[in-house]
């Protein structure tokens, strides 16, 4: 990628068919797994601040008392830091200060390719790129940010789930992971104009905000789109939806491919720089706003010629600044899953709080809530993975916990992953607990506007 810092334009004219040639490079790798090539791989991440980090564990465990999967099973090997290890041996055996010393004692040992088919399952299955590691780690090691960065050797040698790879390459051929093309899109909207009597705008230039949406809301959660037609008419925002480059979701995040992160994110870029937006929203998905607002630029190696701005954040803004008339509140006792990519790795705490006290006449935290928030289980691709499902469900139980502190009647959350990943694991661990979605409380609790036209 390092040759790949072309300007703004250059990326949305020229560089679709390099980056996406480059991003499917990586998954034409999935048929034949090559350990070299993970150990070069693991080598190319590990720059100065990799081997500094690596260098710095003084084994004292505490990351394993952050992790859920960590926490639900006792297992040691799903210590954090223990599945940076064939990413460790390959720095100290290659690249090492030490490297060749190494080698001469005959400590060094290769990473075998059955070593890395088991590896496989820790480094995806059993963790979710949370971060909750991260902020424990005495020593500032951003585990997370380093399995992410194992994540690359593995996925561009073939050491991915097989699962991540059809979704990438669906993702590209498509537009979307799960092969969601504009007509399903175009239907949801035509329903929730109808549904909500508000016009949903496509394709406007020049509009302010360009909102972006992922597959999940699409097929499983389309009141989002009517929620924010609602919300966006009382608010009189000037805003659109694109016909094409609409995925908010990166499955490069979640596979770990700066490759293919780039190419998805580029059509994106490519979509608002042709609409001329001064805004792009990213959606109620977590790591969608990791991709889009602090990975996107360096992947481009460039700044964008618009804003991001998170959906939460937002509608935050609009209520702040009294745009938006609320009517009544929800009675239940409700409480508030945060996002990890939101509220650890991207700092949106206060918003939504201050949103679910303007629709809820009882919200209360969880213990542990905010930074130091659980999982939902199913986050950095882990939802994808089916040979996944049974750990998810356990890892589950952490949730499950802090969800029951509270007494909650119903659960709200800002990402429509964490919501789906949440009713399925609500379901199979016998629960009631309804999921809502953070926009949709807030159009529900909105005065009606007589005057609502089609715009
Ligand atoms: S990022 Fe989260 S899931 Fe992954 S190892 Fe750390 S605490 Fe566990
Ligand atoms: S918390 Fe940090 S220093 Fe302690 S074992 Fe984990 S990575 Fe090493």
């Amino acid at each position: 990628m390092a040759g790949l810092r072309f300007s703004v334009m250059n990326i949305v004219t020229r560089a679709p068919t390099v980056l996406e040639q480059l991003a499917r490079n990586v998954i034409a790798s999935s048929g034949s797994p090559d350990a070299g090539k993970a150990i070069e791989g693991f080598v190319t991440q590990t720059d100065r601040d990799v081997a500094f980090q690596l260098e710095s564990c003084v084994h004292c465990g505490q990351c394993a008392d952050a992790c859920h999967f960590y926490l639900v099973t006792h297992d040691p090997r799903y210590t954090p830091v223990y599945k940076l290890r064939p990413m460790l041996r390959a720095y100290q055996s290659e690249s090492s200060p030490f490297a060749k010393a190494r080698k001469w004692l005959g400590l060094a040992t290769e990473v075998s390719s059955a070593e890395l088919t088991e590896w496989s399952k820790l480094l995806y299955d059993s963790c979710n790129l949370c971060g909750r590691c991260t902020l424990a780690c005495p020593m500032g090691i951003d585990i997370a940010g380093l399995v992410r960065r194992a994540r690359e050797g593995m996925s561009v040698a073939g050491f991915a789930p097989a699962d991540l790879y059809k979704a990438a390459e669906r993702a590209l051929d498509s537009g979307s992971p799960v092969g969601i093309g504009w007509p399903t899109l175009k239907r949801q909207i035509e329903i929730q104009e109808e549904e909500t009597g508000v016009k949903v705008p496509v394709d406007v230039q020049g509009a302010d905000y360009l909102v972006i949406v992922s597959s999940i809301e699409i097929a499983a959660f389309p009141e989002n789109i009517g929620a924010m037609a609602r919300i966006f008419d009382q608010a009189k925002l000037s805003w659109t939806i694109p016909s094409a480059g609409f995925e908010a979701t990166n499955v490069g995040i979640q596979i770990g491919s700066r490759d293919i992160s780039a190419a998805l994110v580029s059509r994106i870029v490519d979509v608002a720089v042709r609409l001329k937006v001064k805004y792009v929203i990213s959606p109620e998905c977590g790591h969608a706003y990791t991709a889009l607002r602090w990975e996107g630029p360096n992947l481009l190696g460039q700044a964008y010629p618009f804003k991001v701005v998170q959906i939460a954040e937002l509608l935050d803004q609009l209520f702040q600044e009294g745009r938006l008339r609320m009517r009544g509140k929800d009675q239940r006792r409700l409480t508030f899953h945060d996002p990890c990519q939101l509220v650890r790795r991207g700092g949106i705490r206060q918003a939504p709080r201050r949103l679910m006290n303007a629709v809820s006449e009882q919200f209360i935290d969880m213990p542990s809530s905010g930074e130091a928030n659980f999982c939902c289980g199913g986050g950095g691709g882990v939802s994808a993975i089916h040979r996944a499902e049974k750990l998810r469900f356990a890892a589950f139980e952490c949730k499950k916990e802090q969800v029951a502190a509270t007494g909650a009647e119903a659960l709200v959350t800002a990402c429509a992953n964490c919501r789906n990943v949440l009713e399925d694991a609500i379901e199979e661990h016998g629960m009631t607990l309804q999921v809502l979605g953070l926009t949709e409380m807030v159009a529900q609790y909105l005065e009606p506007d007589p005057l609502t036209t089609s715009r």
